[in-house]
């Protein structure tokens, strides 16, 4: 039986403490199982089809064999970011390279219907300054922010040397010229003085291991590579060739929740297969308001960006500017944590206050289930119970709703560890079957699987030592960019630095700074930029000093990706004081030490 669970801001008495605590720790045992993240599969070989490019013709080309002043491994936001700040910092001679067939990364990728972004654009979509534009709505639909970027590529003059469908699969460094060797899987073989990874961390779909998924003999496809083909319709809906259909989705995360409204409008009858229900917010999205319009003046963006960068991580600003559902969650955490700036308050006082605001956030959108869908039974599935920040938060106004259609079915897998099996007409759970017609994965992506981390991009550094190596007890850099023996060679994404929910944010500071390194080197003459092992080893220990000491957290937490599928990592490797101190810091630093890393 669910504990009653008060809504008032009261203190909550120890037992409905320890109750909801209980409840918690049943759900996460519930669903922990023992293959953790190796329950997936690969979209690779037989299943490699389902990670096929279905956007854009492959052309043939000759290999390239060249020399070019900079090359960028990415054309996603990282990327394009990095592109823009090395011609703003005077490099003419750059190359940009991706897997996909044109820029955007996981806004190449994701089509599916429904895709938008989950945050307001005018922080999410940068550049707007610079390229001249205004998002047309608060939470940008998937085709605009494509455009988007496209618009960033052309501003920036990023499709003057592209290599597209096209995967870097070693990088050598050659200390006498103080230049990289590329290979690529293209048979190109160039040489450039920088390289800067932006490679992505969510970009390999991942299918749930189940038996017999091979022997389906219907329609599959993963979300990321959507078949309009098969569906018809476009990412606004309309999905007309599944009239009659029966489909099947698995899989109810920030992508699931997208799509299932626009598949249960079209589809003769919709099974959702559900492990982990999401947590679902309000959306409100309309047209960009006109105030947000005439606001634009120089610094409008950034403006906007630092302000929702602050809130979200618990920073305070006088006005909330963005005014959604991420601000008043992260407002309503620090109404409750104002002790933190109390010094007299003690740590346990601190974790205290922060998990009744938690427990508070949780049972709003658990009450909004009960508000919306009208059978119980189903509205019990859709609740989720675990914290707050253990899963990626959602918002929508459709898909809850969706739950009342009658041609729509719930199937809670969560007693079974998912799905059972498939068989060649449909899916199993337990031991019952559903005949189907059409089975779509929103299973997400494999973690961190491209770039350097994972092994399938070696690097080999001065005197021939493998990158790999040099990180053999955890990775070694100064700021996350840069490694000492392994000059000119920047990394983008979460790797000893500060992360944020709108990660955009911190690949834009990074961007910059790898603009500013460059532009200095070329103004002193340097041909290396490359940290002191000294500068690296401080490094090191200030993140282990500050790391976020979030085990317990997340060990707590029902599976998902964020949680290493139920197993986390005892070590953190992200700054502590979070993005606002750590840009701040990097801003300080180019102004007093950029020397010590140039020669
Ligand atoms: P997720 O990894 O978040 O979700 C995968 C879903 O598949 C989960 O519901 C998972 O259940 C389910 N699943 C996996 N295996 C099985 C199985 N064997 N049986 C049944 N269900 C299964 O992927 P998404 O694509 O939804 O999202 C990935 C990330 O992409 C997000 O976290 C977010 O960072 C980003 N994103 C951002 C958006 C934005 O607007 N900014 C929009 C969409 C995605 P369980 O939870 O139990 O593991």
């Amino acid at each position: 039986m669910s504990p009653t669970i008060p809504s008032s801001p009261h203190r909550f008495s120890a037992e409905e403490l320890e109750a909801l605590r209980a409840r918690y720790r049943a759900e996460r045992d519930r669903r922990i199982r023992p293959d953790g993240a190796t329950q997936y599969r690969r979209a690779a070989g037989e299943f490699g089809y389902y990670a096929k490019d279905p956007y854009t013709p492959f052309q043939e080309r000759e290999p390239v064999r060249d020399r070019v002043e900079a090359t960028v491994i990415g054309g996603g936001f990282g990327g394009l970011l990095t592109g823009a700040k090395l011609r703003e910092a005077g490099v003419r001679d750059l190359r940009m390279i991706d897997e996909g067939g044109d820029f955007g990364g996981t806004w190449y990728w994701n089509r599916y219907p429904g895709i938008h972004c989950d945050i307001e654009a005018t922080v999410y979509m940068p550049l707007l300054e610079e390229v001249g534009y205004v998002p047309k709505w608060r939470y940008a639909p998937g085709e605009e922010i494509r455009q988007h970027c496209i618009a960033i590529a052309k501003r920036f003059e990023l499709y003057d040397d592209t290599m597209f469908h096209t995967r870097v699969v070693e990088l050598t460094w050659d200390d006498d010229a103080a230049e990289w060797t590329v290979k690529t899987d293209r048979g190109d073989e160039f040489t450039s003085r920088y390289v800067v990874i932006s490679s992505g961390t969510l970009t390999q779909p991942k299918l749930p291991g189940i038996p017999g998924i091979e022997d389906f003999r219907g329609h599959t496809f993963h979300t990321s590579r959507w078949d309009y083909g098969y569906t018809g319709g476009d990412q606004s809906g309309n999905l007309t060739g599944l009239a009659g259909k029966r489909v099947a989705v698995v899989g109810t995360g920030a992508t699931g929740i997208q799509v299932i409204p626009h598949l249960a409008e079209a589809a003769e009858h919709l099974y959702v297969f559900q492990r982990t229900p999401s947590t679902v917010d309000y959306r409100g999205n309309r047209p960009t308001d006109q105030s947000v319009i005439d606001s634009v003046k120089p610094g409008w963006q950034r403006e906007r960006m630092e302000n929702f960068l602050n809130l979200v991580t618990g920073g305070h600003v006088d006005v909330d500017l963005i005014d959604d559902g991420w601000t008043a969650t992260a407002r309503l955490q620090r109404q409750m944590l104002t002790g933190t700036l109390d010094p007299t308050i003690s740590a346990e006082e601190r974790e205290y206050l922060d998990e009744i605001a938690d427990f508070r956030k949780m049972d709003q959108i658990r009450a909004r289930v009960d508000s919306i869908v009208e059978d119980r039974e189903t509205a019990e599935k859709l609740k989720p119970w675990y914290r707050y920040m253990c899963k990626r938060p959602t918002f929508s106004d459709f898909y809850l709703q969706t739950f009342n259609r009658p041609n729509v079915t719930l199937v809670d897998t969560a007693d079974h560890g998912g799905i059972t099996r498939m068989t060649p007409t449909g899916i199993v759970v337990g031991d019952e079957e559903f005949e189907v017609d059409v089975v779509i994965f929103a299973t997400g992506f494999e973690v961190g699987i491209s770039g350097v981390v994972s092994g399938t991009l070696p690097v080999t550094g001065r005197g021939g030592m493998p990158l790999l190596g040099h990180w053999r007890n955890g990775p070694r850099t100064l700021h996350g960019f840069y490694s000492h023996g392994f000059p000119n060679l920047f990394h983008l994404g979460a790797l000893q630095n500060a992360a944020a929910v709108n990660f955009v944010h911190v690949l834009q500071e990074q961007a910059i700074h790898i603009g500013a390194l460059v532009a200095e080197a070329n103004t002193r003459g340097a041909k290396r930029i490359e940290p002191s092992a000294e500068a690296e080893e401080a490094w090191a220990a200030t993140i282990f000093q500050t790391a976020p000491k979030n085990f317990d957290f997340q060990a707590e937490c029902t599976p998902g990706y964020y949680n290493g599928e139920g197993n986390p990592r005892p070590v953190n490797f992200s700054f502590g004081p979070g993005p606002v101190v750590f840009h701040e810091l990097l801003r300080n630093w180019r102004a007093d030490s950029i020397d010590e890393v140039l020669s």
